[in-house]
C-alpha cells in the first residue's frame, strides 16, 4: 500500500466529520500563531531592557514596558490554553468516532463474507483478531497524532520558519535548510524501523494465536506432560522478540543522536549568524535569543518527523491487512434473486465435485437425490464428505463443478438468505450464545413472543426441565447439560420452523441417557420435512428411508436399509461395523436374563 492509497481509504472515514476536522484546524492555527509570542516578547524584553541600561535608567522607568510583557504574556497563556483544549477535544472526539467508525464497519462487512474466509488458515480466530485490532488502532492512531500533534507541530514550524524569513533572509536559509537534511535522515531512520516493525507483527500475531491454542489444548499438554516443550515453543517466540526490540530501540537511539547532533549545529550556526548581524548593528542583541527561540520552534517538530514516518509506516503494515480484509469484495457471498412461494425440498446432485480452498478435494462426481418430505441418511466413515455435501446444500460454500437443484431450480440461482430462512441446521455441538434460555430460543424467530418460545421448548421435550430450575427460561443457557443445550437448539428450530433440516451428527456428543432424551425431540421436528441426517446411530440410520452412502468423497451405494444391507457392499460393512460396536449379543443376553 502507498501513502496515497493510504489517504484515500481513510478519507470516507473522516468525511462525515468535517466540521470536526475544520474545528480543529482553526484551533491549530489559532495555537500555531500564539505558540510564536513568548519568542517576539524575549526579543521585545531583552532589547528594551537594554535601551533602559544604556541610558542608565531605573526600574521605575520600565515599569510600562514590564506591564506590557506581563500582560501580553498572561492573555497568550489564556487564549493558548483554551486553544489547546478545544484543539484537542475535537482531535480526541475525531479519533474516538472514527475507531468506533472503522470497527463497525469491519464487522457489519465480515459477516457478509463466505465460509471459506472463515476457515482459511489465514483468518484463524486469533490472527483475524489480531489483524483487525492492529489495523484499527494504527489507524486511529494515525488520525490521532496528525490531527492533536503532528499537524500543530508542523503549523508551528511553518509559521516560525515564516517569521526568520521576515527577519532576515539567512536565517531563515539556515533553518530552512536543516529541514531537508532532517528529512532524509528521518526517512532512512523509518526505513530501517520498518522491517523490524513487520517482524514484530509476525511475532505478535502467532503468539497471540499460541496462547489461544494453548488455553485450548491444556488437557492434551498435561496429559502428556509437555508443559516444558510449549514453554520452550513460547520461549522462543520470546527471544526473538526481544530481539527485535532491541534492535529497534538501538537504531532509533543512533538516528536520535545523530539528528541531536544536527540540531545543536544549526543553533551554533543562527547564534554566530545574528551575533555577526548585532556586532555589524544590523540586528539588536534581543534577536540572539529571538532567532533561537524560533529555531527552536521550527527543529521541534522537525524532530518529530520520523514519527510521522513511524506512524505512517505503521498505519501502511497494519492497515494493509485491515484494508484487505474490509476491501474482499470477492469474499462476498454471492446470491440469486429466486424466491419461490413454497419451498418442498427436493434436492438433487448432479456430477458435483468440491476442493476447499486448502486444495482438499473433498467429494468427486457426486451425483444423488434426497426426496422430499422424508428422512435421508448420510453414512460413511469419518472424511468421507458428509458434511461437507450439507455445507454445499446449505449454500456455505460452491460446488467446484457440478450442479446442486433445489426443486429443479439450481440452488445458486436462490436467494441465499432465502435459502438459510428454509433450511435448519442442528450440529453435533450447537452453538448457545451467551444469555438466558428464552433469547436462545429466540435466536430462531427474533420476533417471537414468550409463549412462542415457550410451545416451541415444549415441542423439543424440553420445558419441563426448564420450569424445574430456579430462574426458568431466564436461567444462563451455556449452564445447561450438553443434552439440554442440544434440546434448546431444537427448540430454535421450531420456532424456525424451516421445511428443511439438517442434523449433523446431532446425538454424537451425548452420552446414552442424554441420546435417548433428545430422540423425542429429534422425532417431534422430523416430522413432515426434509430431513437430511449424518448420524452413526443405527437407530437413525434405519428410520430414514433413503440412504446414501459416501466413500473417499464418492458415492458407493444408495438405497433403503434392507436393499443396501442386502447388497452385502460398503453400507452392509459399517452396518455390521456397527452393529459389532454395540456388542449386541451380551446386551440381549443381559436385558433377557433381566427380564
Ligand atoms: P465427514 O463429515 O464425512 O466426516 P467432511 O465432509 O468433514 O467429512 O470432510 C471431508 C474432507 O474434507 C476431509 O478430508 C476433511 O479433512 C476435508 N475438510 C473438511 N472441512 C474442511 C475445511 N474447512 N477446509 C479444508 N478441508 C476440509
Amino acid at each position: 500500500m502507498t501513502i496515497y492509497s493510504l489517504f484515500r481509504k481513510i478519507i470516507p472515514f473522516v468525511k462525515p466529520y468535517k466540521s470536526l476536522v475544520a474545528a480543529t484546524l482553526v484551533f491549530t492555527f489559532i495555537g500555531s500563531l500564539t505558540a510564536q509570542v513568548n519568542a517576539i516578547i524575549l526579543k521585545y524584553t531583552v532589547d528594551s531592557i537594554n535601551d533602559l541600561m544604556v541610558q542608565h535608567k531605573q526600574l521605575k522607568d520600565g515599569f510600562t514596558i514590564l506591564s506590557v510583557i506581563t500582560f501580553v504574556l498572561l492573555a497568550k497563556e489564556i487564549i493558548s490554553a483554551s486553544v489547546q483544549f478545544g484543539q484537542k477535544y475535537y482531535g480526541e472526539k475525531l479519533r474516538i468516532y472514527i475507531s468506533r467508525d472503522l470497527s463497525q464497519k469491519v464487522v457489519e462487512k465480515i459477516l457478509t463474507y463466505k465460509m471459506a474466509f472463515y476457515t482459511s488458515a489465514e483468518n484463524e480466530s486469533g490472527k483475524l483478531q489480531t489483524r483487525i485490532d492492529s489495523g484499527i488502532s494504527s489507524l486511529t492512531r494515525l488520525v490521532q497524532n496528525f490531527f492533536i500533534d503532528i499537524l500543530p507541530l508542523f503549523a508551528n514550524a511553518l509559521i516560525a520558519l515564516g517569521i526568520m524569513f521576515y527577519a532576515n533572509f539567512y536565517i531563515g536559509l539556515v533553518s530552512l535548510c536543516i529541514v531537508p537534511i532532517y528529512f532524509f535522515i528521518s526517512q532512512k531512520q523509518a526505513q530501517k524501523l520498518g522491517g523490524f516493525r513487520r517482524k514484530m507483527r509476525g511475532y505478535r500475531e502467532t503468539k497471540n494465536n499460541s496462547i489461544i491454542s494453548l488455553i485450548e489444548s491444556i488437557t492434551v499438554i498435561k496429559s502428556f506432560i509437555r508443559e516444558d516443550f510449549e514453554s520452550k515453543k513460547h520461549a522462543d517466540i520470546q527471544l526473538a522478540m526481544t530481539d527485535n526490540q532491541m534492535q529497534t530501540r538501538k537504531t532509533s537511539f543512533a538516528f536520535d543522536s545523530v539528528k541531536g547532533f544536527i540540531e545543536q549545529f544549526g543553533v551554533a550556526i543562527i547564534i554566530i549568524l545574528t551575533a555577526y548581524f548585532v556586532l555589524k548593528g544590523q540586528m539588536t542583541i534581543g534577536a540572539i535569543m529571538f532567532h533561537i527561540m524560533l529555531f527552536n520552534n521550527v527543529s521541534g517538530p522537525i524532530r518529530q518527523l520520523h514519527r510521522i514516518y513511524d506512524e505512517i509506516n505503521d498505519a501502511l503494515i497494519y492497515s494493509e491487512s485491515y484494508f484487505d480484509i474490509l476491501d474482499a469484495q470477492h469474499q462476498v457471498e454471492e446470491s440469486g434473486n429466486y424466491q419461490p412461494k413454497t419451498i418442498n425440498g427436493y434436492f438433487e446432485l448432479r456430477n458435483v465435485d468440491f476442493r476447499y480452498p486448502n486444495g482438499t478435494l473433498a467429494l468427486s462426481n457426486v451425483s444423488f437425490q434426497i426426496p422430499a418430505g422424508e428422512t435421508s441418511a448420510l453414512v460413511g466413515l469419518s472424511g468421507a464428505g458428509k458434511s461437507t455435501t450439507i455445507n454445499l446444500l446449505d449454500k456455505f460454500y460452491e460446488p467446484t463443478s457440478g450442479k446442486i437443484l433445489l426443486d429443479g431450480v439450481d440452488i445458486k440461482e436462490y436467494n441465499t438468505q432465502f435459502l438459510r430462512k428454509n433450511i435448519g441446521l442442528v450440529l453435533q455441538k450447537n452453538h448457545i450464545f451467551q444469555g438466558t434460555i428464552a433469547d436462545n430460543i429466540r435466536y430462531g424467530d427474533m420476533d417471537a413472543d414468550m409463549h412462542a418460545i415457550i410451545s416451541a421448548a415444549k415441542q423439543a421435550f424440553i420445558h419441563d426441565q426448564i420450569m424445574e430450575l430456579p430462574k426458568q427460561y431466564l436461567a444462563d443457557a451455556r449452564l445447561l447439560s450438553g443434552g439440554q443445550q442440544q434440546r434448546i437448539a431444537i427448540a430454535r428450530l421450531f420456532l424456525k420452523n424451516p421445511p428443511i433440516i439438517f442434523l449433523d451428527e446431532p446425538t454424537a456428543s451425548l452420552d446414552a441417557i442424554a441420546t435417548e432424551q433428545i430422540k423425542n425431540s429429534l422425532d417431534a421436528i422430523k416430522k413432515n420435512r426434509t430431513v437430511i441426517i449424518i448420524t452413526h446411530s443405527i437407530s437413525q440410520i434405519i428410520d430414514a428411508s433413503n440412504i446414501v452412502v459416501l466413500e473417499k468423497g464418492m458415492v458407493k451405494e444408495e438405497g433403503d436399509h434392507e436393499s443396501l444391507y442386502k447388497m452385502e457392499g460398503a453400507y452392509y460393512k459399517i452396518f455390521n461395523a456397527m452393529a459389532h460396536s454395540l456388542n449386541i449379543d451380551k446386551i440381549i443376553t443381559t436385558i433377557s436374563e433381566a427380564g
